[in-house]
């Protein structure tokens, strides 16, 4: 038993036509917390739960503490989110759902994490949004489920934030022996802190994040994202919040699933005609998002110029 489900794994017929080639989708916002990260959130809460820990402590008003709070209920563990001002009542009422104790502090994501990190206790585990190897080895099944249905795709395109979704395909990718299928890596411009570190040959600390997309608003990746460029042909695409927003609309148009614009970044690569080069069996993860609404995203259409 696992506290993610396998996802459906569907050839969608209005993306394909639009890039003229099969576009497979594996739907990881139909997982029951909203997005992938359940799986290795998940995985990182039941390891930690075996080693006695009494309390899970998280520090992300996304959707990283949407499945830590998910995964302590299911588990019978409490649960502490240190979220920002900044954080929405959409998200906070997300978490108090899940039965997680939210504690409001700071004007940034930084002051409500340093806060966190003062109330982990001995008998605490901190589980971190993207920077930890169980949390690779949980997503890495969304490989694997690809790998057992017999479809081998000739590339996945992701969205990536800190870069914990792309370590774990890349670990899944490795541990299915597909070592010949590369990672189309997409990021927002105002978030595109991957792509500096490729630039730069090792990470980065992006000065400020301006992105519409806040579940990509990592200002530095993780090493072992750089890492995974090094051993896995990785390309770096960068899309506008505009496309990302418009990918999410014509998503809930064409799957009746709506998205984050994070999750809009990636669809944003499939939607655009021609930026998928020759691949033509490609993978899209769907990565998700539960803390947009409909009325939010056409807002921010509105306001994007
Ligand atoms: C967390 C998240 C991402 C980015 O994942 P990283 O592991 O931080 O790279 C993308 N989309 C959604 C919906 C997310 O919640």
């Amino acid at each position: 038993m696992t506290l993610h489900i396998n996802t459906p794994l569907i050839e969608s017929r209005p993306l394909s036509l639009t890039a003229e080639r099969s576009i497979w989708l594996k739907l990881e916002a139909l997982q029951p917390c909203g997005s992938f990260k359940l799986r290795g959130v998940g995985h990182a809460c039941e390891v930690q739960h075996a080693r006695g820990a009494r309390r899970f402590v998280s520090s992300s008003g996304g959707n990283a503490g949407l499945a830590v709070a998910y995964a302590g209920r299911k588990l019978g563990v409490p649960v502490t989110v240190v979220v920002p001002e900044t954080t929405t009542e959409r998200a906070k009422e997300l978490l108090r759902q899940e039965d997680a104790n939210v504690v409001v502090h700071g004007s940034s994501w930084q002051e409500a994490n340093a806060l966190a990190q003062t109330l982990i206790g001995a008998e605490d585990a901190f589980i971190h949004p993207f920077d930890d190897p169980l949390l690779w080895a949980g997503h890495a099944s969304l490989i694997d489920e690809v790998a057992a249905s017999g479809f081998k795709p000739d590339a996945v395109v992701l969205s990536v934030g800190g870069g914990g979704l792309l370590s774990g395909v890349v670990e899944g990718l490795t541990r299915n022996g597909w070592h010949d299928v590369p990672v189309l890596a997409v990021e927002t411009d105002g978030a595109a802190s991957l792509h500096a570190a490729m630039q730069a040959g090792h990470t980065v600390e992006l000065e400020r994040i301006d992105s519409i997309a806040t579940s990509l608003g990592a200002k530095r990746v993780a090493e072992q994202a750089m890492t995974c460029t090094r051993r896995h042909p990785v390309q770096s695409h960068r899309v506008s919040d505009r496309a990302a927003l418009e990918a999410c609309e014509r998503f809930l148009l064409d799957h009746r699933v709506l998205v984050e614009p994070a999750c809009g970044a990636a669809l944003a690569l499939a939607y655009t005609p021609g930026a998928l080069g020759s691949y033509q069996q490609v993978l899209v993860v769907v990565c998700g998002g539960a803390t947009a609404t409909l009325e939010q995203i056409r807002a921010w259409l509105e306001g994007c110029a």
